[in-house]
């Protein structure tokens, strides 16, 4: 069985990748295993100096793969630079030089009393094996090259499965790591197939399983890791809130709106899906949005300068297209766009903008993967916050003031992984912070230093200088009861008073 990659600006055939057979996977999680018990031995520092050498590469190949990666998304090739292959160079670096630092800290640990009978124990972190990475078809380069990134130069194997919308990226993900000399053979693997086989038995197949896609997959995948105790870390769904306060700089978040909401064609999971505006500025807020928004140019993101491109595939474009639909069917009204623009073949949706929205319709509550952004009012910032704590996701949020400290002071407020104070989406470029959030969006974090702490284990080790037996050991003689006598004493000294 082969899978076909499609355009979909165009709808022409990009090429073909092999299905990986179901029987082969116990065989590659089999080499993924022995390579990784020579790869946990070399020390940190030389294993991210390998791991490294895939700058080299990306950076040969930079063009080329943009323009992969635009065919087989529908992004512009610019914005396949910026978010994906910049994104993936700059976290390989960052995890280049934090590595060291970070995997082989020892924490000492004070045990109180216990110290004082030559007993000593520290903290390391270990690598988990073999991490099983499970990507979306949104960003598919940026984001399993950096997860795989750390979890391999943490000392783990990784055996990778891209959404089978982007199968070509993700070979060409496996040929950047298979260029890399020095890296064993099966230490990084890419799988291809459908998630709910091939997917599906690669949760327990390993030791970790980290995947980005929707809320519902991220569900089903925790509800199977349950049977392995497999842990998980997942990067789902969002609905990400824009609050606008009336001292913000107006034009300036009016440019982030309309680039928050529609960059990748809306399919990031940090778009701003919901625009909280103060009623006092809602009006001329939402003219100048509307009028930048009809400014922007959509079409086949190969052919000249395009801001907006294609959506991933039809059955992804006529959800959006359903979800428009269910929007003014409750009373939204489309202040532009609205529809499948009819101007391409391919599968594109006109940047949306529905005003008229309250906090409880479908088109506010419910993730919307695509350009579509609901316009909401607010009176008061207590209203605000409490209109974006109403949802069941929390990945990001934003708040867009002036006053830097209130909004620092409000956005603690809010139910979210990330708050950004006059910025929209793009930490989910920096390799730097930690990316996820609570709720419907997650458990766990990529990015930063916590990402390393996804994939690897923490170990502790206690070593007893003592020379005599210890006073709690069998028998349960005098000398017992008079060491418990002691305790008695030593737990009185612990109790705290003001
Ligand atoms: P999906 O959940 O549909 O698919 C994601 C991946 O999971 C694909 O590789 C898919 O394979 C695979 N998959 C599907 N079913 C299973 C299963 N039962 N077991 C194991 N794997 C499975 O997500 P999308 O690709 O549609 O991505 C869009 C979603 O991802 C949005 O909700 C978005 O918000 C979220 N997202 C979250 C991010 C974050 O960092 N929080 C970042 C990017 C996206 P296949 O498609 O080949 O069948």
């Amino acid at each position: 069985m082969v899978i076909t990659s499609i355009n979909p600006a165009t709808l022409e055939k990009n090429g073909e990748v092999q299905e990986t057979p179901l029987e082969a996977l116990a065989g590659i999680f089999k080499a993924a295993r022995d390579a990784q018990r020579l790869w946990r031995e070399i020390p940190t520092a030389k294993r991210a100096r390998i791991v490294v050498a895939a700058n080299e590469s990306l950076a040969d190949r930079m063009e080329e793969l943009c323009l992969l990666i635009s065919r087989e998304t529908g992004k512009p090739p610019l914005e396949a630079l910026s978010s994906e292959v910049y994104g993936a160079m700059d976290s390989t670096f960052y995890y280049y030089n934090i590595a060291e630092k970070v995997l082989d800290h020892k924490e000492d640990i004070d045990l109180g009393f216990y110290n004082s009978l030559d007993k000593t124990s520290f903290l390391i972190y270990k690598p988990v094996g073999v991490v099983s990475i499970i990507g979306p078809y949104n960003y598919p380069f940026a984001i399993p090259f950096s997860q795989i990134v750390q979890s391999i130069m943490a000392g783990n194997a990784v055996v990778f499965k891209p959404s089978s919308d982007v199968v070509l990226v993700g070979k060409e993900i496996q040929a950047v790591f298979d260029a890399i000399p020095s890296l064993p053979r099966g230490l990084v693997q890419t799988v291809y197939g459908s998630g709910s086989v091939i997917g599906d038995a690669m949760v327990g197949a390993g030791n970790r399983v980290i995947f980005t896609g929707s809320t519902e997959t991220g569900k089903a995948i925790m509800r199977k890791a349950s049977e392995t105790l497999t842990p998980v870390c997942l990067e789902l769904g969002g609905k990400s809130e824009m609050i606008v306060l009336p001292d913000a700089n107006l034009h300036r978040a009016a440019l982030a709106a309309r680039w928050g909401c529609f960059t990748n064609s809306g399919q990031v999971c940090s778009s701003v899906k919901r625009l909280y505006l103060h009623e006092s500025i809602a009006g001329p807020f939402v003219a100048e949005l509307v009028e930048l928004t009809r400014q922007l140019k959509q079409g086949n993101p190969l052919e000249g300068n395009v801001d907006v491109g294609a959506m991933i595939n039809e059955f992804q474009m006529n959800k959006v297209l359903k979800a428009i639909e269910g929007a003014k069917s409750e009373g939204a009204e489309v202040l532009c766009g609205g529809r499948r623009n009819p101007s391409f073949k391919g599968y594109f949706v006109e940047p949306t903008i529905l005003g008229n929205c309250t906090n409880g319709m479908g088109c506010v509550q419910r993730e919307i993967f695509g350009p579509v952004l609901p316009v909401i009012t607010f009176k008061s910032e207590d209203e605000a916050i409490e209109m974006a704590n109403d949802n069941q996701f929390g990945l990001t949020s934003s708040i867009w003031t002036e006053d830097h400290e209130k909004g620092v002071r409000l956005g603690k407020r809010l139910e979210t992984g990330t708050v950004m104070v006059n910025e929209v989406v793009y930490t989910f470029a920096l390799a730097q912070t930690p990316w996820g959030g609570p709720k419907h969006s997650g458990i766990g974090r990529t990015h930063g230093k916590l990402g390393f702490m996804e994939v690897v284990d923490p170990f502790h080790v206690h070593v007893d200088k003592y020379k005599e037996p210890d006073g709690w050991w069998m028998p349960y003689d005098a000398s017992f009861v008079e060491l418990m006598e002691n305790f008695k004493i030593i737990a009185k000294s612990l109790i705290v008073r003001d």
